[in-house]
């Protein structure tokens, strides 16, 4: 019989392998089957050393990845053996290694484990109620690490020095804290500090802060990637002070639930139907916030969420936010900290400076953040997912280019609802929501979050795609840095964000429905067909243009896209403005009043036209507005469709839709229902006359495309539109979209100077 044959192996494992217990793991398995050797992170990957027999080392190989804990992603990049004559005893965790090749990912910050909660509840655990307790499963990741490989030094839990308990179970591979990196207990962690009308520390600071909500004020709260502001979601008057203070008029606030029952479901039931997906995501490790359905009868604040049917709602996903919501016993509001659009507060003295006209009462802690991540928010469409926005938990997203890149590419998405997205080679990263550029302070995270991708994965970029409008406020940044800009067109990176999700689909013919982007023809586009594939999208129809009085100012001023559209059909516009007819004479000649032939203004004008939403206090008030009316009924009457061809493109007509709109013998409910079914009629007139293959795959993307009811109202055509999964619809997929664009070999327009 032959001697079983020792052999060295050599494994380099990348994907998601660091901030996830992932070498603890490999600890684990090399000593279940008995073989020596050594794991280390090295920049991005991990590598392992392995020296044994033949059969559990192929043991080792598969298990490595059929077995890796949950939040782990790995990939056996490459490997090799060699042969050996004695192995080695013992198998170590070696110090991390900074590398020259980088191939980095970067972990998401994750709720609170099972295991962590039960301990977090346990009146006999050393971690009874400590607000930072965490593991190598879960607590904070990405508003964490300064630097890799992730090790605690490179953290901002280097300020915090392991006490000896915590040591031990760091060292210890058969505990499930072995090399959790924010490892911490009451000894030698993070603490709560309260600073409200008295101060008070540590469990004293979650009891006033308890006290203060039951009191009706309002708190901010110090959380993993920022601020929140939270009070009692039950108390009209509180949520009615929050909106006055915020200057937040009626823009739907989330609340936060505890988590109760055997399904952790059991408070949300009492104020919510949430549908098994909606469940599902709710209780997802990323923790977003998720839209569901309001129970009847309605039992939060009306203010909540104004006019509007369906309610975000989250669960807890900090040990923080679990004790506050158990504490609290009853739904609690939780808000982004910060002024309407600007980035969310992330350190105490900011939070007081700018939050301290609204909140009552500061819950700090003195963990530091050192990058923002809001509450991702997701609603469910039938059975399907979709993100309104990417946040907490889920950031950054990394994607695998269909066709690589280059050169190293930023891409700065657009005006609101900005993410940035880096490129190399075939990867790139998105980043969580930023913010609107329209703040100053949004620019600042802008800069900042760049600084710390390209610093974090290695990768310097050489140049910035961005988009084509000449106002935005990130071009002006863009230039400063000396590198090429290229410039995408709005709409092309709307489509080729989704195109993104299916690399398989040659053909598209893509619905960007949006508010306004700039076209290619100098027009405000947002009903557009796109054909094609990223890099060549070409407009087939559209909906027919209308030009917007005061240009810029109808984004905010519903009633401007109404008149510019009674207008353009020839008819008079109602006294909305003092100086209506110096307006109109204004438009007649073409003054400050650029065409639009986006669906977002449509729905905005209509939303006027039915006195429902002249004036938004937020932006897409208008036709969220108009939607929420839609959904009382289930039926309206069936407007006609037309399309006519005009300068080579199909145009959807609206105009005899305005008879419709304006008819008092209708309900307002039912008129509003009936836009929603003839724009979702329009499509299958459209398919037909543009003779086009079964195989082609219909999209939709734009901000539009979060509209439910019109969503449902395709559906109910028979056709099956494939919305974005993975990126937001809405403004927030544009930066990734305009790296795909580079990647796709878009004509390149450069920025002029
Ligand atoms: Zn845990
Ligand atoms: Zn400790």
């Amino acid at each position: 019989m032959a001697d079983p044959v020792l052999s060295r192996l050599h494994l380099c494992i990348s994907g998601t392998v660091q901030g996830v217990g992932f070498r603890p793991f490999v600890h684990r398995l090399a000593l279940e089957l008995e073989l020596g050797g050594w794991v280390q992170n090295r920049s991005g990957t991990v590598w392992i050393a392995l020296e044994g027999d033949a059969a559990p080392l192929a043991d080792f190989c598969a298990r490595v990845i059929r077995d890796a804990p949950p939040l782990a992603r790995p990939q056996i990049q490459h490997q090799h053996s060699e042969p050996l004559l004695i192995a080695r005893r013992g198998f170590a965790i070696l110090p991390s290694r900074s590398d020259e090749i980088a191939d980095i990912h970067l972990p998401a910050d994750t709720h609170l484990c099972a295991d962590c909660r039960r301990e977090l509840f346990d009146p006999q655990d050393r971690r009874y109620r400590y607000p930072f307790i965490n593991c190598t499963q879960c607590g904070p990741r990405y508003t964490l690490i300064a630097g890799l490989p992730y090790d605690r030094p490179r953290t901002s839990m280097a300020a915090f020095p392991l006490c000896p308990a915590c040591e031990a179970e760091y060292r210890d591979p058969h505990n499930r804290r072995f090399h959790a990196e924010p490892v911490a207990c009451p000894a030698c962690g993070p603490q709560l500090a309260w600073r409200g009308a008295s101060t008070a520390a540590r469990e004293a600071a979650l009891q006033a802060a308890l006290g203060a909500l039951r009191g009706g004020e309002i708190i901010a709260v110090r959380g993993v990637g920022g601020y929140h502001l939270m009070t009692d979601a039950c108390n009209e008057d509180a949520v009615a002070r929050l909106r006055l203070r915020k200057q937040r008029p009626a823009r739907p606030f989330a609340v936060l639930f505890d988590e109760r029952g055997e399904d952790g479901a059991a408070m949300l039931r009492r104020f919510l139907q949430p549908s098994a997906e909606e469940l599902r995501l709710l209780r997802s490790p990323q923790r977003p916030i998720v839209l569901a359905a309001q129970a009847e009868p309605a039992l939060l604040a009306a203010s909540i969420a104004p006019g509007m049917p369906r309610i975000g709602a989250m669960l807890p996903h900090s040990p923080l936010q679990a004790l506050l919501s158990e504490g609290f016993g009853g739904p609690l509001l939780a808000t982004s900290g910060n002024l309407s659009g600007e980035p969310i507060c992330l350190d105490p003295h900011e939070a007081e400076a700018r939050l301290g006209r609204i909140a009552d009462g500061f819950l700090h802690h003195d963990r530091p953040i050192l990058r923002p991540a809001e509450d991702g928010v997701w609603q469910v469409f039938g059975a399907r997912a979709t993100p309104i926005r990417i946040g907490r938990g889920e950031a950054p997203q990394a994607w695998r280019l269909a066709k690589p890149l280059a050169q190293p590419t930023l891409a700065l998405g657009g005006e609101q609802k900005v993410c940035i997205a880096l490129g190399w080679g075939d990867r790139a990263v998105v980043s969580p929501h930023i913010g609107d550029l329209a703040h100053p302070e949004s620019l600042d995270w802008l800069a900042r979050v760049v600084a710390d991708f390209t610093r974090l994965y290695q990768v310097a970029p050489r140049q910035i795609a961005l988009d084509a409008h000449p106002q935005y406020r990130s071009r002006e940044w863009a230039r400063a840095t000396g590198l090429p800009c290229i410039q995408i067109w709005h709409h092309h990176a709307h489509a080729s964000a989704l195109a993104a999700e299916h690399p398989d689909v040659h053909q598209w013919l893509c619905l960007s429905w949006d508010g306004v982007g700039l076209g290619p023809d100098g027009s405000l586009w947002g009903g557009e067909c796109l054909l094609g594939a990223p890099g060549h999208w070409q407009r087939v129809a559209r909906l027919r243009p209308f030009r917007l009085p005061g240009g810029e100012a109808a984004s905010r001023e519903g009633w401007r896209s109404a008149a510019g559209m009674l207008w353009e059909a020839g008819r008079t516009a109602p006294l909305w403005h003092p100086q209506i007819d110096t307006l109109h004479a204004a438009w007649q000649r073409g003054l400050n009043s650029p065409p639009t032939s986006a669906i977002g203004r449509l729905f905005d004008g209509a939303a006027a036209l039915l006195g429902i939403c002249l004036e938004a206090s937020f932006e897409g008030e208008g036709p969220m507005r108009l939607q929420a009316l839609a959904e009382t009924v289930d039926h309206g009457p069936r407007w006609p469709v037309a399309w006519r061809k005009n300068e080579g493109l199909w145009e959807l007509d609206w105009a005899s839709w305005l008879d419709g709109l304006l008819d008092e013998h209708v309900g307002k409910a039912h008129r509003a229902w009936a836009l929603h079914d003839a724009l979702a009629r329009a499509l299958p007139a459209l398919i037909e006359r543009l003779a086009l293959p079964q195989s082609l795959a219909l999209g939709g993307c734009g901000g539009v495309f979060q509209n439910a009811l019109l969503v449902s109202r395709l559906a109910a055509q028979g056709l099956d539109v494939i919305l974005p999964q993975r990126q937001p619809a809405n403004d927030g997929g544009l930066a990734l979209g305009q790296l795909i664009e580079v990647s796709a070999g878009a004509p390149l327009t450069p920025c002029r100077a």
